[in-house]
């Protein structure tokens, strides 16, 4: 999620957020700089860390200046070091200007060694969190989370203390761990992170930036973040797949490949790779497709106008092999498919399967090996 989305999840648990509204255009900057004041900060908003070195972070005292730099923005792409692709700035956040006197870093994050959530902390934020990690390690203060009692506040006191928050600003810290753990509960997220947490000159403890990370597999109970993390999608194939609910990654080569499973799509990554070709994508059609999600399938592949070739490799287990067959031969009759599709096609009612696709401009192979050395045959002829 964007820094702005993260913020308002954060907000609505309670978490000290500096006051902000999103704009697309330098117009709407000026007037959200004026009814802050005049003085503000526009940030960036694009999923990529590092903002702030790479120029996408910059202080004002006149919504002039936030304008004509909100201007400067849209439509750039920045690169940092994190990114070196970079990513194209679309929105920017003008935000009230606080007066940042010490940056501390919190964050909630599952754990996955240890099997338990827990809160990480440092009053070394603001900078480069993994060069904290990799050079000091010991300034940043683990506390895991028991799962059956929470955290109590003797536990994070003693947290705060030893990551040597200083002593003005450890009441506002226990409270923005307790709310920030709710956030991160309440919002199903993997991952919250504050960094800087700002500590003012007028004493307040502020989120000055945000990240917040939902965990894909309860995006189901958050339709409401759902249509966020679609919109943000970069590319439109990706994001027209999320919509879908098909899990789809955008590769660099040009053989589109459709597997059930995603050991089984790797598997085809790797034997079309060995063939000599170079696979367009990730596209696993998920277990039990009937005969409409196949054809869906076959319609991200042709949104890529790379795609030279198809590779569709199916094992079925639950997915029965005529409904797949059903899937390909509505996709040939409705669908302008004007490249190869090879199929590898076993499992449950696979002769059924095979039965149906005879005739059709499918061509077979019996194993996933063969069915590479054709596809790359085919596409590349
Ligand atoms: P990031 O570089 O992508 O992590 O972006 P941040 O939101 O963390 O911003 C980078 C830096 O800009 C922060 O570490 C702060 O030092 C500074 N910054 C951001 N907002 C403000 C603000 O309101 N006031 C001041 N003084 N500095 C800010
Ligand atoms: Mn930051």
């Amino acid at each position: 999620m964007h820094e702005y989305q993260s913020k308002e999840v954060l907000a609505k648990a309670g978490v000290p957020v500096p006051r902000g509204e999103v704009a697309v255009d330098p117009e709407t900057a000026r007037r959200i700089a004026e009814s802050l004041g005049g003085k503000c900060v526009v940030k960036a908003q694009v999923l990529m860390g590092g903002r702030g070195k790479a120029g996408g972070v910059k202080l004002f005292d006149n919504a002039d200046d936030a304008a004509a730099f909100t201007k400067e923005l849209i439509g750039k792409r920045l690169v940092s070091i994190q990114n070196p692709t970079g990513m194209v700035v679309e929105k920017v956040l003008v935000a009230e200007q606080i007066d940042i006197a010490e940056e501390y870093y919190v964050a909630v994050l599952l754990d996955r060694d240890v099997q338990k959530h827990v809160v990480m902390l440092s009053a070394k934020g603001g900078m480069d969190i993994e060069e904290v990690a990799r050079t000091e390690p010991e300034a940043i203060v683990r506390l895991h989370i028991d799962p059956a009692y929470g955290l109590c506040d003797y536990e994070i006191r003693e947290a705060i203390a030893k990551a040597k928050i200083p002593a003005h600003a450890r009441n506002q810290m226990v409270a923005m761990i307790k709310k920030l753990v709710t956030a991160y509960h309440d919002s199903d997220a993997d991952m919250v992170e504050i960094n800087p947490c700002a500590w003012t000159t007028d004493g307040r403890l502020l989120a000055a930036d945000a990240k917040v990370g939902i965990d894909e597999n309860a995006m189901f109970r958050h339709q409401d973040y759902a249509s966020v993390s679609q919109a943000s999608a970069e590319d439109p194939i990706e994001a027209e797949a999320a919509k879908r609910g098909i899990a789809y990654v955008k590769l660099d080569g040009d053989i589109g490949i459709i597997g059930n499973g995603a050991g089984l799509v790797m598997c085809s990554l790797d034997e079309v790779a060995d063939a000599g070709g170079k696979a367009a994508n990730f596209l696993d059609v998920g277990g039990g497709a009937k005969a409409d999600r196949v054809k869906q399938c076959v319609e991200l592949i042709l949104m890529d106008p790379r795609v030279k070739g198809l590779l569709i490799n199916i094992f079925g287990g639950i997915t029965r092999c005529d409904e797949v067959a059903k899937g390909i031969l509505q996709a040939f009759d409705e669908l302008p498919i004007n490249f190869p599709v090879v199929a590898r096609i076993e499992g449950t009612a696979s002769e059924e399967g095979r039965k149906l696709l005879e005739g059709s401009r499918l061509v077979p192979a019996t194993t996933m090996k063969e069915a590479a050395k054709k596809i790359v045959e085919l596409a590349y002829a």
